[in-house]
């Protein structure tokens, strides 16, 4: 039995030698210490040996199967290590390769000029909300005081989808169902207080140029309550003016018409490029004042329209062409710029409002 021992200490030593990898590796373990490895069977066989003996033998397979075991770790380690260096080898990092630009997204220039109108707002505490594109004529027109056959409704040529619905000229209808909502969820004799801002796609039947497309996007916006004036008007515009271009412009206003506000304001601004020295430049087209909103105090005719008290609720309202206000901080000078989803064009507004 010592001669198997020996024997087998031998065969281990040859077949350990030949060992490249880690799959030879696993295969030597196996054999050498498996179920019915060599090793095991003589351990097995112990019992029929003298007390001696066995104790003999038994140190002496014990002594072999540390030394097979220290031996193979030992190859482990080695062969790891060796694997590890030839995959780093392989992995090795050019850090002077040249870098790959992540295709990041960046909002659309018309969304960058509506989320910060929103923000404008939103601080000022108006309501934001989208509404329907799709709208009946009723909440469109009527209830603007824009009755039917009324000859104001030339000024905007509408899609109609049939006689009674139609793709929004304004976002202006959002008013109507606001005052006409608030107004039935009022009380008697109570003047309710809200100020909404619309925004969204609105649609006439322009035909597209430099300046003028069949869609675009508007925000529309108006406060009601006990004691809004012409004064708050001024305020808000100017808020909204100043912090849209800089602190320095000024507001101008000038007598307009909308069916909805009475009176009615043009709304212009003092030039931020020029600020008018050098008698104006190209955006004021040599004024030193750019047009800019309508606006106006809501219609008294409006407020019955819609069921509520004219005599005592009082209103605020304005419109803001987003196309409009995006051209002039942009300096872009042709609409269809922002619809061609040109790549070039657009990635020049990667960094703004970063
Ligand atoms: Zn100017």
């Amino acid at each position: 039995m010592k001669n198997k021992i020996q024997e087998l200490a031998l065969a281990f030593e040859h077949q350990s030698q030949e060992i490249k990898t880690l799959t030879d590796l696993e295969k030597v373990r196996l054999h050498f210490f498996g179920k019915e490895s060599p090793l095991n069977i003589i351990l097995k066989q112990l019992k029929t040996l003298t007390p001696e003996e066995r104790q003999k033998i038994g140190q002496e397979a014990n002594q072999l199967r540390n030394h097979m075991t220290e031996v193979l770790n030992k190859k482990r380690e080695e062969l790891n290590d060796q694997e590890w260096k030839e995959k780093l080898a392989k992995d090795k990092i050019d850090f002077s390769f040249p870098g790959f630009a992540l295709p990041l997204g960046k909002l659309h220039p018309l969304n960058l000029v509506m989320n910060e109108i929103k923000t404008i707002f939103r601080e000022l505490g108006f309501l934001i909300v989208e509404g329907t594109e799709i709208e009946t004529d009723e909440f469109n027109f009527q209830k603007l005081n824009l009755p039917l056959g009324h000859p104001a409704r030339d000024m905007q040529d509408t899609f109609y989808l049939d006689s009674e619905t139609v793709m929004r000229t304004h976002a202006t209808n959002m008013t109507a169902r606001y005052l006409t909502n608030v107004a039935d969820n009022s009380h008697d004799n109570e003047v309710p207080t809200l100020a909404v801002l619309s925004a969204g796609n609105v649609f006439r039947r322009d035909d597209d140029d430099a300046t003028h497309s069949h869609q675009f996007m508007q925000v529309d916006g108006f406060a009601i309550g006990p004691k809004i004036s012409f004064a708050n008007l001024k305020w808000v515009l100017q808020s909204l003016c100043q912090r849209l271009f800089d602190q320095e412009v000024k507001i101008r206003l000038r007598p307009s018409f909308f069916p909805f506000t009475e009176p009615s304001v043009e709304v212009d601004i003092s030039c931020f490029k020029c600020r008018n020295e050098n008698h104006g430049c190209e955006i004021c087209k040599q004024s030193g004042w750019i047009e800019i909103l309508g606006a106006g105090m809501i219609n008294e005719q409006v407020m019955s329209l819609n069921g509520l008290n004219p005599k005592t609720t009082t209103g605020l309202a304005f419109g803001v062409g987003i196309e409009r206000i995006a051209m002039l901080k942009f300096g872009v000078n042709n609409i269809r710029a922002f619809y061609e989803n040109n790549l070039k064009f657009l990635e020049q507004f990667r960094f703004y409002g970063m």
